[in-house]
């Protein structure tokens, strides 16, 4: 056997799927010199014991790309390397029980179709006729993947680890990664004890933690934040059933249930509601092809179902019950990328039960990105740089990991909030907003008041795919923003400093508007990528000659903060978080002024302090910076209080409003008037997949400024013309509801996703925005189509617009 090198391009640690997929992507896309270590051997963490179902249907359209590029992969691997995969199409079918599910699997079928897979609604006969043991007397409706497949594993693993060899990839069993060296802030390379016990070391300046359930600790020694938790995680198999015959993939979702069957087995697998945490007291130093102990009590209420469901379980035999840990993450999701603590540690695990179906998307866009120094398209729903530095909490992972495996199987309602691990980041007038109705939702460990209840009105959400519970009061809230005055508490921003000698030409190079603007004065930018990509959209207030504070959605902090460290060159200036010294109050709406006028002795005219920019002002008793923007499309101030005021500063606007209509708005409420006015959300809208001029918003490039990132993307695209552009929809049938991933129909046919929905309350409609193809065509002709969206496999009509629907010239926000 070849001797561990003293030197490598990438070092990748775990010989799971998913290392094994990132080292065959790598040698894949050039990389020949990457070294994949294995503590014990391949495959024996999670990976050798999965069930093997390789499903295609997903919520959203760039994770379905994955999972389809997945999918097609397994299939071409065996013919590639020579390794039996077990790879079989045998196609899959998913039940629903409640029409609520029959509409999210009809959702997820239009996610699917936009990207060509193969998909179609069936009946509960055709179900029988495809499955006879099925009981489908309450089966409502169900979808049907033809080519969804199951796998064997360890192999597809086992393939892949070929694959890389192949290619040149070197891999190493019995070889423990006992530490990361870093120096710069960035990594050097890997320390090892190998198979005779002996200590090694790897230089490498690209590392990729893939070790699974020991990804978490094995990042913490480094500094890095990697939020999973182990779970116990079942499967039963039955001895042999007659007859069985060869069945397609099945998943019960409301019974929590899926099911295989295998070489005349029948399988079935649960995604319980309430899941059992493993491994709070580590992993044993020996665990190697390990199972846990049995747990029939914790199965039973899934069996009992699966006798009804399949009565075939009633009389088969059990062959094997199974038990094996897995790793789940506080948003179920798995994470991707280069981590924002330490240059050059990436990452690719965490992958919450899916990583067989996963792993081949994953590493494909991982490897990409790595190579690349770019991600092959957005992927911000899995980058590890949506992980906050709190999540590394265990009491909190523990927690919240026992409620995030079953909401795998779950409905998942659009606006549905976790139950468990609540409360950690509150806001100082928290108390306040609870005592006056107050329901809260959860972003990035911020409690949000999402809507307020009525007195006396019930504080829960009653979730659907129609109109939930909180319809009218979101409506309420709505129309006094754009008839009176709202307050909305959005202390959750993300406060970035940049303060220093340099902090003015380190911007003006970062962000594609002019930031070397007076003091006082706030700019909306953008930081694009070399592809004119979208990275971030916020906005940048002049403080003083050498400070600035940069405004960002809660959500994206960690990741903005990383690509200013990563862009920061030789220019003196230094980057802050300070984001829980400032709360953020904002008052909006045509009568914001009036507020302002009774709660503060300084002048809020246009000619004292225009749309734009940002000073000192006195409320009440106290001080706050009143920054003249707005993301509802009104009249408005936002209020930057200090911590220790914010109470106080409530309280004095709340007096104030008395007799005003002051009403308590929501996040709900922010984002339906929001989307009236056609302001983008970032990481739905727009993202760095997303070319800025595509998007609609070149006014925030500069045509001065000589030079910025981004900038000869901006002007390639200029020179070329719009391949696509954002265009917004109302839906004509008012009853219509829109989230985001239903499918834009353009003369009848799909082309591209809703990005983002909400019900415009103004505006008497759905409101969605989504991009449609354009190239070589006039805006006339963009508008002169017809168009419809398709929402759970109909179609609605919707008016399209290319210019914001609500105030298109502003005049609202300016008076
Ligand atoms: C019961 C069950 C059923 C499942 N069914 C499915 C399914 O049907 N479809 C599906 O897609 N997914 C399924 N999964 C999930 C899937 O098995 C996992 O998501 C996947 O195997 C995770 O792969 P991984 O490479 O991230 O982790 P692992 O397979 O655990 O690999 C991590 C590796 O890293 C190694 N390692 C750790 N630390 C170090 C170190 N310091 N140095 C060197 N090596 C180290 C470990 O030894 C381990 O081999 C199932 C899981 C379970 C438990």
């Amino acid at each position: 056997m070849a001797a561990i090198p003293a030197k490598a391009r990438a070092v990748v640690i775990g010989g799971g799927v998913s290392g094994c997929s990132v080292a065959y992507h790598l040698a894949k896309a050039g990389w020949t010199d990457v070294v994949l270590l294995e503590r014990k051997q391949l495959t024996s963490g999670t990976t050798w014991h999965a069930a093997g179902l390789i499903g295609q249907l997903r919520g959203s359209a760039n994770m379905t790309r994955l999972a389809k590029y997945s999918a097609d992969l397994y299939v071409k691997l065996e013919a590639e390397t020579g390794v039996a995969t077990g790879m079989r199409q045998v196609g899959s079918i998913s039940v629903a029980l409640t029409e609520h599910r029959r509409e999210e699997l009809l959702r997820q079928a239009t996610v699917a179709r936009i990207f060509g897979v193969d998909v179609a609604e069936i009946s509960p006969s055709e179900v029988k006729a495809m499955y006879p043991h099925l009981n489908v007397s309450d089966v409502v409706g169900a979808v049907h993947l033809p080519l969804d497949g199951q796998c064997d594993p360890a192999n597809i693993a086992m393939a892949l680890a070929k694959g890389a060899r192949m290619r040149g990839a070197q891999i190493f069993e019995h070889t423990k990664v006992t530490g990361v060296r870093q120096a710069g802030g960035r990594v050097t390379g890997v320390e090892y004890v190998n198979a005779e016990g002996e200590p090694g070391f790897i230089a490498a300046d690209v590392v990729v933690n893939c070790g699974g359930m020991w990804g978490r600790d094995l990042a913490a020694q480094s500094g890095v934040t990697l939020p999973l938790h182990a779970c116990e995680h079942f499967y039963l198999i039955t001895e042999p059933v007659e007859g069985l015959g060869h069945l397609p993939v099945l998943r019960v979702p409301d019974e929590c249930a899926y099911y295989k069957s295998d070489a005349g087995k029948m399988m079935i697998g649960a995604f319980e509601p309430k899941a059992k945490p493993w491994g709070m007291g580590g992993i044993r130093e020996d665990f190697m092809f390990d199972t846990l102990p049995e747990d029939w009590e914790h199965f039973m209420p899934i069996l009992e179902a699966a006798t009804n469901r399949m009565p075939l379980f009633q009389t088969a035999g059990i062959h094997t019950f199974f038990n094996g840990p897995e790793s789940f993450t506080p948003d179920d999701r798995y994470y991707l990328g280069e981590a924002p603590e330490l240059g050059g540690y990436w990452i690719a695990a965490g992958y919450n039960s899916v990583g067989i179906a996963g792993s081949g998307g994953a590493g494909m866009a991982l490897a990409s990105w790595i190579t690349e120094g770019e991600p092959p398209f957005d992927l911000w729903e899995v980058d590890i740089r949506r992980a906050q530095p709190f999540q590394r909490n265990r009491a909190y992972l523990k927690e919240r990991v026992s409620e995030t495996l079953g909401l795998l199987y779950a409905d998942h309602f659009p606006y549905r909030q976790v139950v468990t691990s609540r409360g950690v980041r509150r806001s100082p007038i928290h108390e306040h907003l609870k005592a006056r109705g107050a329901v809260f939702g959860e972003v990035a460990g911020w409690e949000r008041a999402n809507w307020f209840a009525r007195p006396g009105q019930e504080r829960e959400y009653h979730y659907s795919w129609k109109r939930q519970n909180w319809f009218e009061n979101q409506k309420a809230e709505h129309l006094a923003v754009r008839t009176g005055v709202g307050l909305f508490d959005m202390t959750s921003f993300g406060k970035i400093r940049v303060e220093g000698r340099d902090a003015c030409a380190f911007l003006n190079r970062v962000c594609s508007a002019e930031v070397d603007v007076a003091p006082g004065r706030i700019v909306y930018t953008m930081f694009l990528n070399d592809r004119g990509g979208i990275e971030a959209d916020l906005t940048v207030t002049r403080l003083s000659e050498t400070a600035y504070l940069l405004v960002v959605p809660g959500a994206t902090l960690q990741r903005n903060l990383a690509w200013l460290r990563r862009c920061l060159g030789e220019e003196f200036a230094v980057i802050t978080d300070v984001t829980a010294g400032e709360s953020v109050l904002c008052v909006m709406g045509p009568k914001a002024r009036d507020l302002m006028a009774r709660v503060s002795p300084d002048d809020f005219s246009n000619a004292e302090h225009p749309f734009g920019t940002a000073r000192e002002v006195e409320v009440g008793m106290g001080i706050a910076r009143a920054h003249r923007v707005t993301y509802v499309g009104e009249l408005g101030w936002e209020l930057y209080v200090s911590a220790d005021q914010t109470a106080h500063v409530f309280e004095a606007l709340e007096a104030a409003g008395e007799g005003l209509g002051l009403t308590l708005c929501g996040l709900h409420t922010l984002d339906s008037c929001r989307i009236e006015k056609a302001y983008r959300h970032w990481g739905h809208d727009i993202t760095d997949e997303d070319h800025v001029l595509e998007a609609g918003l070149g006014f925030s490039v500069s045509k001065k400024k000589a030079a910025f990132l981004g900038r000869e993307a901006v002007l390639r695209k200029a020179e070329a013309g719009l391949a696509r552009r954002m265009v917004q929809f109302r839906m004509e049938d008012p009853e219509v509801m829109l989230f985001h991933n239903e499918a834009i129909v353009r003369d009848g046919r799909i082309v591209g996703p809703v990005t983002s929905g909400n019900y415009g309350h103004f505006l008497g409609g759905a409101i969605g925005m989504g991009y449609v193809p354009c190239a070589g065509e006039s805006e006339a002709e963009v508008l002169a189509s017809t168009y419809e969206i398709e929402v759970a496999g109909v179609r609605h009509r919707a008016v399209a617009s290319l210019v914001p629907m609500h105030d298109p010239k502003s005049e609202r926000v300016r008076m």
